[in-house]
């Protein structure tokens, strides 16, 4: 592709998604003269769910913004925590992201996530229905133009992934609230509301503390229970609203 040329520069953060050779600084990148920045980055590799703010010889632009020969543009990574105008914040997370969908909802955070994939369109769909924020580590996901908001999720380590996205997003949190299984709400409950639900051995053993309103799955105080308490434990210490920050 012949045309104007621009010098194109990607924050740090965002030079895992671009090729090697343009790992640096003022990067010298032909343009049509027609297409807009936002295109530009994408075509860099850069998903725009990534992307902050857009300088063009230091002056910020929109992603519309159609660049000339000669220009200098900067492009940022997106601001922690990142508020996600419109809507109650809640996530929509794709197939392959289910343990990290799990703790999100141990720790109240509203997180939608099949078990079978839906395939992209109506996962894109579905972000653009309920206001949700896509998460994903498939680029080409993120790209569909009809989500409402999207995040890339950085790695593929769970523990990982949870802190990225809660130190991203900076979610209220309210452990043991919602159905880790389904993500519904929990309801208080005691051994007596559900005892027709239990076997005979866990209604000895156990303390049942919560039900499901939407599956009716019950909740005890069972085996796994410490560590699930660790991860809830360290979330709140960072990211708790009585974290330091
Ligand atoms: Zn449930």
């Amino acid at each position: 592709m012949n045309g104007p040329g621009i010098e194109l520069t990607l924050a740090p953060e965002l030079r895992l998604f671009a090729p090697p050779s343009r790992r640096v600084d003022r990067v010298p990148t032909a343009t049509d003269g027609a297409s807009s920045l936002g295109h530009v980055v994408e075509s860099a590799g850069v998903p725009l769910t990534e992307v902050g703010r857009l300088l063009v010889d230091g002056e910020e632009v929109p992603v519309s913004y159609v660049p000339r020969a000669g220009q200098s543009v900067e492009v940022f990574g997106v601001d922690r925590p990142q508020r996600i105008p419109g809507a109650p914040l809640r996530f929509l997370l794709d197939v392959h992201l289910g343990t990290l969908a799990r703790r999100l909802r141990l720790l109240g955070v509203d997180a939608a996530y099949d078990n079978e994939d839906p395939g992209d369109p109506a996962l894109a769909t579905r972000s653009a229905a309920e206001s949700r924020v896509l998460l994903s580590r498939d680029r080409g996901l993120l790209r569909r133009r009809e989500i409402f908001a999207g995040a890339y999720v950085y790695s593929d380590n769970p523990d990982d992934q949870l802190r990225d996205v809660l130190g991203r997003f900076a979610p209220d949190l309210a452990p043991w609230t919602r159905c880790t299984a389904c993500n519904g709400p929990l309801l208080e409950a005691d051994k007596d509301s559900v005892g027709d639900r239990l076997e005979h051995g866990t209604q000895r053993s156990y303390d049942v503390f919560a039900q499901c309103a939407d599956c009716e799955r019950v909740y005890w105080r069972g085996a796994h229970h410490s560590r699930l308490e660790r991860i809830v434990d360290e979330a709140l210490a960072e990211f708790g609203d009585g974290a330091t920050v």
